[in-house]
């Protein structure tokens, strides 16, 4: 199968080099020029097989030139019990005949972007071998706090990458920036940039697009390639878990097979509920996508009226890995529901640059509706659902999950809809103590990873081994700069 650009059909490329270069040199999004389907046949033999056989099945639809062998193997590294704490690997919690959560963050750093970034370096050292690439990858990463951490675990002592992770100074958790500060590994780096999370991404968008850059590093030796989820590496090994809990559900014997599901997500950069739309293009029973956003609702206003807006200010919450006013994977959304129109996504991504806003044909406007829904929910409410389903439940959630809870709440509410519905549960709660502790009414003595006790003594849940291990681990990166002098850093790290 290939893969064309968002922007521009006539470039092709195989699965191997959209892998390597993550992002088109148009701008564009690298997306497959067919979506394969599934049938309930594949569904049926899928229902009694492991997490990792599901997967490799899967992705083996779209990576047409890797083979079905080096798809299991890197499945079963990626998932395995070194690096997730449950066999299930994504385990569903249900909380009643009708509701159930996706379990995501069982992986080596307690968020669903393990779920990616076990799965991308394994994608990638193959994509430089069949590609015959000679120099060093490096990954540079503009994180919100989950995916810079997840990425440096998934890449650390990979031959031939190297990984540099920028993070917004004072815009991720005490256990996040702890996480990052203590990673071992001869090939990676850790900067604190002084600004937010926009301002590191700008400053990496910055560098890929720096010709003058890219000649020095390409003469020292490295091409600069992204671990974000604008790489279809990313995006792939998500499709699986929806594929995965709908198998569970069945075998579990919670739907019959045929029977349509919900999905509600909550969503920054809309990488995961797009794996959601594309699970349910390839024939996946499943009604309704529900996006779920905190304060930053651009998304939401978007759903309902077909306008994106980024002109709004920017808010900094509780739920940080959703705290985003660009949201690039809206762009294969697009490039889908307009019959892949290149021209069209064009001009919306060029209106976004220019004018800060776009609005989308009445046709996409139609499709939108028929298959989304979008709400939002702010820090109070937030809060109020995390002590609501620990208190009702005896379910703790973390305050991304919280989002999702509240807003598949509201969409019950709002449409009468009983379909079952699947929320997506993102980060472990350990990860965010401080919120979770004063949501369910505790006040947090301390900070940082002192924190975890706190949480663990007073709701009885485990700590995530890998979290708890953090208290004895010392401090590698102490390094800050400006945002204009990233680029520095960068030429420093690759010298
Ligand atoms: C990254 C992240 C999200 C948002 O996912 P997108 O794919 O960017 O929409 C939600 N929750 C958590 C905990 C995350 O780390």
């Amino acid at each position: 199968m290939k893969y064309f650009s968002t922007r521009d059909r006539s470039l092709r490329y195989t699965s191997a080099e959209a892998v390597k270069m993550g992002l088109s040199r148009d701008g564009g999004l690298l997306t497959p020029c067919e979506i394969p389907k599934i049938d309930r046949a594949f569904l049926e033999s899928l229902v009694n097989e492991r997490y990792q056989v599901r997967a490799a099945r899967v992705m083996s639809l779209y990576l047409t030139d890797y083979t079905e062998e080096e798809l299991s193997a890197f499945a079963e590294n990626a998932y395995g019990p070194e690096k997730f704490d449950t066999p299930a690997v994504a385990p569903i919690h249900t909380l009643d005949e009708a509701t159930h959560c996706l379990e995501l963050w069982h992986g080596p750093t307690s968020a669903f972007k393990d779920m990616a970034l076990q799965m991308l370096p394994q994608l990638l050292s193959a994509a430089l071998r069949k590609t015959g690439e000679e120099k060093t990858v490096c990954i540079l990463v503009a994180t919100s706090g989950d995916t810079g951490k997840a990425a440096m675990e998934g890449f650390a002592d990979v031959p031939q990458t190297k990984i540099m992770v920028f993070y917004p100074k004072d815009g991720v958790s005490a256990v996040q920036e702890a996480q990052m500060v203590t990673q071992e590994g001869v090939n990676v780096g850790v900067c604190a940039v002084v600004g937010n999370f926009d301002d590191a991404q700008a400053g990496v968008k910055r560098i890929f697009s720096d010709e003058g850059i890219r000649t020095v590093l390409a003469e020292r030796g490295y091409v600069l390639s992204s671990a974000n989820s604008i790489n279809w590496g990313r995006i792939l090994p998500q499709v699986v878990y929806y594929i995965s809990a709908y198998c569970d559900l069945v075998r579990d014997g919670k739907v019959v097979m045929g029977e349509k599901v919900n999905f509600c997500v909550p969503t920054g950069n809309f990488g995961d509920i797009l794996a959601a739309y594309y699970a349910k293009r390839m024939g996946l029973p499943v009604h309704m996508l529900i996006c779920a956003s905190n304060r930053n609702d651009v998304l939401t206003d978007f759903l309902r009226t077909g306008v994106y807006d980024r002109k709004r200010p920017f808010h900094t919450t509780m739920s940080p890995s959703m705290d985003i006013l660009v949201s690039s994977n809206l762009e294969r959304l697009l490039f889908d529901l307009s019959g892949e129109d290149d021209e069209a996504v064009s001009g919306y991504m060029e209106a976004l640059a220019r004018e800060g806003r776009y609005e989308v044909s009445d046709a996409i406007k139609a499709a939108l509706t028929k298959q989304y829904w979008g709400g939002f929910c702010g820090e109070a409410d937030t809060s109020a659902t995390i002590a609501r389903y620990y208190r009702d439940y005896g379910y703790l959630i973390d305050t991304h999950t919280a989002v999702a809870a509240n807003v598949m709440e509201q969409y019950r509410r709002t449409t009468g809809d009983r379909t079952p519905t699947v929320f997506v549960s993102t980060a472990s709660p350990f990860k965010f103590c401080d919120h979770v502790l004063r949501a369910i009414g505790e006040d947090p003595a301390g900070d940082g990873v002192e924190l975890l006790d706190q949480l663990h003594e007073t709701t009885g849940v485990a700590i995530p081994r890998r979290l708890a291990a953090l208290k004895g681990k010392a401090r590698r990166f102490d390094l800050t700069c400006e945002k204009l002098g990233m680029d520095r850093v960068v030429l420093e790290f690759l010298k």
